[in-house]
């Protein structure tokens, strides 16, 4: 058949020239669909087989290699033979194609050298602490390994056997029939959760487990110029492993609060301030906020309202590099709402004497600086 080549890419549905993290991507996507142990589909075993199969050869750069040159004729030859077998179930899979506790100890033959899952925190900042870095203490719920029995699950002193109902294998098999035919299910043992062994006693402080949960906080350094939503990883802080004292990481998720002097975009910032009628007439200086407190702006006279001044290199500092952001001000202009009937006469006085020619747009001299700025604020 004509499509035999790009079979195993049709597969894990990549294109020929994937990228090793796009073809681990759709692999990961396509296990946890189709796993047996949760799909339902009475053609989920075989079809998990094809892609367990297809990642295998295409995770690996010379079977990849070869597969491109010569088909599956071409690793049939190399000796290649899918591993497939050897899994009990899904966690088994992950643990072994990522190194990873997909299921965070639900069972498996290779569980007891099984590094712990992630654990996830949120820390809460003000904008000036995005500005300058800071360093949070996050409080968290983690597994840590077991002191008392040093994670191996079993009371100081005790020991522990080969279970006998899996005969140390840490899963067991089942064979059902349905119309499809016959079927042979693998799933981890019941009596030993997967290790292969049964404690003689269980240690008294996690229960066999070999970790316990504690609160602990863990110390997070946020750089300057993180964003809302952003993630930091904190290796080895995750939880401990059933029975392992081999940790995940811990992810803490840095939210910043919004400020309300300031809207952020990107490592720019943007903010308003109120002048008279009178000041944006006349001109005059403003004090105008920044996250490292509050600098002078000069407005000149016949400022309009919707004006929108830059001030360079005072936004947010940038995570990558030394360049900082701007900072853009918008001049809001307040017209007097209460005016007495002395000050009204004043200022029909004012209008008299001031001709139409007061007022014109100095947009011209200006060659659109301003009009950019303000364009790209819509
Ligand atoms: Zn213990
Ligand atoms: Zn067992």
């Amino acid at each position: 058949m004509a499509t035999t080549e790009s079979e195993y890419y049709d597969l894990l549905g990549v294109a020929r020239d994937a990228s090793d993290a796009d073809i681990k991507r759709a692999f990961r996507a396509l296990a946890r669909e189709l796993h047996p142990d949760v799909s339902s589909a009475p053609d989920s075993d075989s079809r998990f087989r094809e892609i367990v199969e297809a990642y295998e050869v295409l995770s690996d750069s010379d079977r990849r290699a070869t597969y491109d040159r010569f088909g599956k004729a071409g690793l049939k030859r190399g000796g290649f033979e899918p591993v497939y077998a050897d899994f009990g179930n899904l966690a088994d899979v992950f643990a072994a194609f990522f190194g990873e506790d997909l299921l965070g100890g639900a069972g498996g033959a290779r569980q007891r050298s099984q590094r712990g899952g992630d654990l996830q925190a949120v820390a809460e900042i003000d904008l000036e602490d995005a500005f300058t870095g800071v360093s949070v203490s996050v409080p968290i719920d983690v597994a840590v390994p077991c002191e008392r029995c040093d994670a191996s699950g079993a009371e100081p002193g005790t020991g522990a056997s080969t279970c006998p109902t899996c005969s140390g294998a840490g899963v067991v098999r089942s064979v059902s029939q349905n119309i499809f035919g016959q079927f042979v299910q693998q799933r981890a043992c019941p009596d030993c959760g997967g290790v292969g062994e049964v404690l003689e006693r269980k240690c008294g402080d996690c229960l066999g487990d070999g970790r316990v949960v504690v609160g602990r906080k863990i110390e997070v350094d946020v750089p300057g110029g993180i964003h809302d939503g952003q993630q930091i990883r904190v290796r080895g802080e995750g939880h401990a492993g059933f029975r392992s004292s081999d940790r995940g990481n811990a992810f803490v998720v840095v939210r910043v609060r919004p400020d309300p002097r300031f809207v952020r975009d990107g490592d720019d910032l943007h903010t308003a301030v109120r002048l008279t009628m009178i000041d944006a007439a006349l001109g005059t200086t403003k004090r105008v906020p920044t996250p490292a407190g509050d600098v002078d702006l000069d407005v000149r006279p016949g400022a309009q309202p919707g004006e929108v001044h830059a001030i360079k290199g005072h936004g947010m500092p940038s995570l990558r590099g030394s360049r900082r952001g701007d900072l853009y001000v918008r001049l809001d202009v307040a017209v007097p709402t209460r005016l007495t009937d002395e000050q009204r006469v004043l200022l029909e006085d004012v209008d008299a004497q001031v001709g139409s020619e007061a007022y014109v747009s100095r947009e011209d001299e200006d060659e659109g600086f301003f009009h950019r700025l303000k364009s790209a604020l819509r």
